[in-house]
């Protein structure tokens, strides 16, 4: 019998990295492979503060899953604030450091075993960790493969004068093998004039150097949904269409942990009809502006459209705006997203298209009302709305104002969503829950991947 494989996994200190990773550690877990799990110290601090058992993994070790759990420090204060640019130049340039470190160490504890990496794309140390220490490389990527095979071809796009492009400018991106056809107004910004000197925009690019290098790519997305953008890939690299992982049938113990501590909604929805609540976030990491969420406010005001609001930051809201709202509305800081949009009450799901929110609205069968922000959120509107039209734009004009916004969620939760999209919501949502059946796609992907990996890692031991 050949050594055991040992994934070593670091997590990106994001809500909406961490959640599927979580979950993709435990599915290897669930296929015989020794996993070990590491969160940033300030990460383990934010998961445990409010809770008696601060290993996340307790439950996964209870149902027979062998998934160690470690910190390591990235070299700051548990309490500095990350939100600076400072941040992540220091990750870019130094963080592998310590993580070449921590893995030395690791690798040495346990010579029996066959490590390898499972790394987040997004990461930018997994080369020069993988090279010295001669590991096999995963890389998970938790956005669409659209989105990946883009910034992927970024050369391609500079060629064509793509990357960087003006703002404003729209043309059609009809070049990238896989890619039909996409506009220019829905790219990246980090790929944009706007955004290319930012540091969002050099992550971005090392991380897509880095992957070119992995040797193995799984995508946290479905493959019926993005076929012709995954075979493309395929050609070039391994890529698999395993997703959406947290909801995987197969999970022993899925993990649900998340970095804010929950307001319960069940009660207030208990006491609206069915399909009559608006659910609205922006996800957990960007603000949408002031003036934005003002808009939004006195829109939903105006339309008299019953809703449940995460809101992060209370000072955005228009000021009375909290009593003005009455039995109508909730707010909170934030709540089980999934299971508030599995809820009967709730009809609709104005989100900032970030793609775990996507995927979990689809699973639900929530249509959507979009308002993008940044990174891969203006593509995947276009995914939502033009592709799949299971969405609809909040506004159409360059500002969001209150007068449009009333009359989209009017109609949006009168029934223009019932004929219109809630058909459209039922095929994609379909396409999702067959994946994941015992002989969908992403499942039969996912087993693919750990023969695959069993092969090579084996074949490397030799
Ligand atoms: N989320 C949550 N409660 C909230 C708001 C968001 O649990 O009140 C979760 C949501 O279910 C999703 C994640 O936070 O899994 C946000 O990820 P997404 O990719 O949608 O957006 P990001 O936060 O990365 O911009």
């Amino acid at each position: 019998m050949g050594r055991r494989g040992h994934a070593i996994m670091v997590a990106l200190p994001y809500q909406g990295h961490i959640t599927p990773y979580m979950n993709l550690a435990i599915k290897l877990a669930s296929k015989g492979i020794l996993v070990t799990f590491v969160h940033l110290e300030f990460i383990h601090h934010r998961l445990a503060s409010s809770l008696s058992e601060p290993d996340p993994f307790s439950m996964a070790r209870k149902s027979g899953l062998d998934v160690r759990y470690k910190t390591i420090s990235d070299g700051f204060p548990i309490d500095h604030d990350r939100g600076d640019d400072m941040y992540w130049e220091f990750m870019l340039q130094s963080f592998w450091i310590r993580v070449d470190e921590f893995v030395g160490k690791l690798i040495r504890s346990d010579p029996d075993l066959v490590p390898f990496l499972v790394t987040d794309t997004l990461f930018t140390w997994q080369t020069a960790v993988a090279e010295k220490h001669n590991l096999l490389m995963v890389s998970f990527w938790t956005e669409p493969a659209l989105v990946f095979s883009l910034a992927y071809h970024v050369q391609l796009l500079r060629e064509n004068g793509h990357c960087p492009c003006k703002d404003r400018v729209e043309e059609e991106i009809n070049y990238v093998d896989g890619v039909k056809s996409v506009n220019t107004k829905d790219l990246m910004p980090y790929l944009k004039e706007c955004g290319t000197g930012t540091i969002a925009h050099k992550v971005q690019m090392k991380a897509f150097e880095e992957v070119k290098k992995a040797d193995f790519i799984l995508h946290n997305t479905v493959y019926e949904l993005e076929s012709d953008t995954l075979s493309a890939l395929n050609k070039i690299q391994p890529n698999y269409a395993v997703g959406p992982i947290s909801f995987s049938s197969n999970l022993p113990a899925p993990v649900t942990r998340t970095l804010w501590s929950e307001s319960d909604c069940t009660n207030w929805l208990r006491s609206k009809p069915s399909g009559s609540v608006l659910y609205v976030s922006f996800g957990s990491f960007l603000l949408a502006s002031k003036q934005v969420v003002g808009e939004i406010a006195y829109g939903l005001l105006l339309s008299q459209v019953s809703f449940v609001w995460v809101v992060r930051e209370d000072a955005d809201l228009p000021s009375g705006f909290r009593d003005e709202i009455t039995e109508r509305g909730l707010v909170v800081p934030w709540c089980n997203q999934i299971s508030v949009l599995s809820d009967p009450a709730v009809g609709g799901f104005l989100t900032h298209c970030g793609w775990n929110s996507v995927l979990e609205s689809i699973w639900c069968g929530v249509p959507m009302i979009c308002y993008p922000l940044d990174y891969d959120q203006p593509m995947n509107r276009k995914l939502v709305v033009d592709d799949w039209k299971v969405g609809i734009n909040l506004h159409e004009g360059e500002y969001v104002e209150r007068e449009e916004v009333c009359k989209k969620m009017t109609w949006f939760m009168n029934g223009g969503v019932s004929e219109k999209l809630g058909k459209e919501i039922k095929k994609v949502s379909a396409k999702l829950h067959d994946a994941l059946e015992n002989d969908g796609s992403s499942e039969a992907n996912f087993d693919r991947f750990v023969r695959d990996l069993k092969a090579k890692l084996a074949a490397n031991a030799e």
